[in-house]
């Protein structure tokens, strides 16, 4: 780390593009069929997030266990009890979200 850090606001604004840009490479390279590359994506999205410790912006979606980003043809969504309940095509692992919250608005 150097000496002159630049103020965590403009790290966040920074990490956030970056993140941004990455997640649409990565959906990207998920629909055109290159699934590695996808994965590498989201991963140094990740890193990039946890390092500046910044949030990883909810419109991303992606497995949390092998990486994936959401696009059509890697997650089976079903609307279950208030959830929103996506199955990842890969690996199996079950992602819920509850929408009770936008729904009472
Ligand atoms: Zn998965």
């Amino acid at each position: 780390m150097s000496k002159n850090r630049l103020p965590q606001n403009a790290v966040a604004d920074i990490a956030m593009c970056r993140i941004n840009k990455l997640m649409l490479m990565s959906k990207e390279q998920a629909s055109s069929g290159d699934v590695d590359l996808a994965r590498r994506y989201v991963d140094i999205a990740r890193r990039i997030s946890m390092r500046t410790k910044t949030k990883m912006p909810k419109e991303h979606i992606y497995c949390g266990n092998c990486l994936i980003p959401m696009v059509p043809g890697t997650f089976r969504v079903r609307l279950k009890a208030h959830k929103i309940i996506m199955r990842c095509m890969e690996c199996g692992t079950v992602k819920r979200i509850p929408y009770l919250r936008e729904q009472r608005e």
